[in-house]
C-alpha cells in the first residue's frame, strides 16, 4: 500500500514508462532514415543519437493551503554544436523525460531546418497548472528555475513558453535568473512581454509561420488560397493564430476544437468572434456559431488544409487512413507517429513536417535574443518581413530536397537539418 506520505505525489513512476508511441522513438524512426538516405557516418549518427545532458529535477513548492508539494521537472539539452540550446518549458501531467528528450531533438532539427545559429533543448513540470492558483504557479516557475540556473543563459542555454507556459512566466525565470547574477539579463529567455525585451510579433509567430508555409504548399501544388478550407485541431496561441492568419489571406476556416471538442461550420467560421468569445468565457464549446464535433470526428472532416496545433501523436495508423486532407500543417510538435507517415504518403497528403511547419515561433524568438543582445528593437513590420522570407526559403529547400531524393518532405526536411548539424560537427571534431 502506497505510504500516505506519498500518495497524492505527481508520477514517480513515469520515467521507466515506455509506450508503443514513445515520442522519442517517433522522432529517432525519422532520425535514421534520413541518416541513412544521407549515408551519413556511423560516429556521427551515434553523436546525434544521444542527447548531451539530461536534468531530472525535484521542485518543492508551498501550496497556499500551506502543504509541501514536490513536483518533478526535466531539462534536456540536445545538441549545442551549432550554439546556445533552445527550447521551451512545458507544464503539463502528461510530461515525461522520453516527451522532453523528442522535444529537445526537434529543438535541435527545427533551429537547424530554418538555419538559426542555435542546438536544441526542452524543458517540462509535471504538474497540472489548471489546479494551481497563480502565486503558486509563480513559486513552481522560480524554483525550477533556480533547479536548473546551472543549465542556462544567453550563451548556453535559452527557454521559452510551450504549453501552458506563458510571457508571465518567462518574465519570473528572466527575474530569477537575474536576481541570481545581479544583474538584468533580458536574453536568457524568449518569449517575454514586450516591455521586458520580448519582440513584436513573436506572440503570433508560430502561427504567422504556419500560415506562410501552408500559402506557399498550396502555390507548389497549384491550389489557390482564396476559399481553401481549413479544419485546425487545438485553439491556443498556435491554433487560433493559424486560423486567423489564414482566414485573412482568404482561406475558410470551416473547424476548430481544443481539448473539450470543437465547433463546425460548413460555411466557415468567423474566427475574430470565436476568439473573442473565448477570451470572455475561457471554452469553445459554448460557441452558438457552428455544430459540436469530437476532436475525432474533426481530423476525419472533409478538407483541403488540415491543422494539428494541439499535441503529439494525434495522427497514429489508427486513424491515419480517415483523414481527407490534401495538406497536413504540422502546427504542433510531433502530431503525426512514425506509423502514421506512411499511410498519408500513400494516400497522397503533403506533410509540411512540425520542424519546418512551425519554426516560426523559434525564428522570431532567435529574433528577440538577438534584439536583446543588441539593445536595439525592431518594428512589427521588419520582423515579420524577416520571418517571412526565412520560411519561403526554409519551405523551398526542403521541397527541393523532398524533389531531388523522391522523399517526403519530413524525411527531406529532417535531411537538409542533420546535415547542417553534422557539418558543424565534422568541422569541430571531436574534442577529447
Ligand atoms: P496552448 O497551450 O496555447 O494551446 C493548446 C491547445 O490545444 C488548447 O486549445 C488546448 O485546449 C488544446 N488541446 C489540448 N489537448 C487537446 C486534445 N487532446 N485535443 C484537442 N485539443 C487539445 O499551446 P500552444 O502554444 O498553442 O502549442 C500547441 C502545440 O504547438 C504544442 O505541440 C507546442 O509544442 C507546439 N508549438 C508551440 C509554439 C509556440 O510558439 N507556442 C511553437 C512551436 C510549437
Amino acid at each position: 500500500m502506497t505510504h500516505p506520505a506519498v500518495r497524492g505525489s505527481i508520477r514517480p513512476e513515469k520515467d521507466t514508462f515506455l509506450g508503443a508511441e514513445n515520442p522519442f522513438e517517433s522522432m529517432m524512426a525519422r532520425f535514421d532514415e534520413a541518416a541513412h538516405h544521407l549515408d551519413l557516418e556511423p560516429g556521427l549518427r551515434k553523436v546525434l543519437r544521444h542527447p548531451e545532458k539530461q536534468l531530472i529535477v525535484a521542485i518543492p513548492i508551498q501550496r497556499d493551503n500551506g502543504d509541501v508539494e514536490v513536483f518533478t521537472g526535466y531539462r534536456v539539452l540536445y545538441n549545442t554544436a551549432r550554439g546556445p540550446a533552445k527550447g521551451g518549458i512545458r507544464f503539463d501531467l502528461q510530461v515525461t523525460l522520453d516527451e522532453v528528450k523528442a522535444l529537445a531533438a526537434w529543438m535541435t532539427w527545427k533551429c537547424a531546418v530554418v538555419n538559426l545559429p542555435f542546438g536544441g533543448s526542452k524543458g517540462g513540470v509535471v504538474c497540472d497548472p489548471s489546479s494551481m492558483s497563480i502565486g503558486e504557479l509563480e513559486r513552481l516557475t522560480r524554483r525550477y528555475t533556480s533547479c536548473i540556473i546551472d543549465m542556462l543563459g544567453p550563451d548556453s542555454d535559452v527557454p521559452a513558453p510551450d504549453v501552458n507556459t506563458n510571457e508571465r512566466m518567462m518574465a519570473w525565470i528572466m527575474d530569477t535568473y537575474s536576481m541570481h547574477k545581479r544583474h538584468t539579463v533580458t536574453a536568457v529567455v524568449t518569449g517575454k512581454p514586450i516591455a521586458m525585451g520580448g519582440s513584436l510579433g513573436r506572440r503570433e509567430a508560430t502561427g504567422r509561420g504556419c500560415m506562410i508555409v501552408t500559402r506557399e504548399a498550396l502555390k507548389q501544388l497549384k491550389l489557390p488560397i482564396e476559399g481553401t478550407r481549413v479544419v485546425v485541431q487545438g485553439f491556443g496561441n498556435v491554433g487560433s493564430i493559424s486560423a486567423q492568419l489564414m482566414q485573412q489571406q482568404g482561406m475558410k476556416i470551416l473547424a476548430v476544437s481544443d481539448k473539450d471538442g470543437g465547433i463546425y461550420n460548413k460555411n466557415g467560421l468567423d474566427i475574430l468572434d470565436v476568439m473573442r468569445h473565448v477570451k470572455e468565457q475561457k471554452v469553445l464549446r459554448t460557441y452558438k456559431g457552428g455544430d459540436h464535433i469530437s476532436n475525432t470526428e474533426l481530423l476525419a472532416l472533409d478538407t483541403d488544409v488540415l491543422v494539428p496545433a494541439a499535441l503529439e501523436n494525434v495522427i497514429t495508423d489508427d486513424n491515419a487512413g480517415k483523414i481527407r486532407a490534401r495538406i497536413i500543417c504540422e502546427g504542433a510538435n510531433g502530431p503525426t507517429s512514425a506509423d502514421a507517415d506512411a499511410i498519408l504518403q500513400d494516400a497522397g497528403i503533403l506533410v509540411i513536417p512540425d520542424i519546418l511547419a512551425n519554426a516560426g515561433g523559434v525564428t522570431v524568438s532567435y529574433f528577440e535574443w538577438v534584439q536583446d543582445r543588441g539593445g536595439f528593437f525592431w518594428d512589427e513590420e521588419t520582423v515579420n518581413s524577416r520571418l517571412e522570407k526565412i520560411m519561403v526559403s526554409s519551405y523551398q529547400e526542403c521541397s527541393a530536397m523532398a524533389a531531388r531524393k523522391n522523399l517526403s518532405m519530413r524525411i527531406a526536411a529532417y535531411m537538409v537539418a542533420i546535415d547542417r548539424v553534422a557539418a558543424v560537427h565534422r568541422l569541430r571534431g571531436m574534442y577529447a
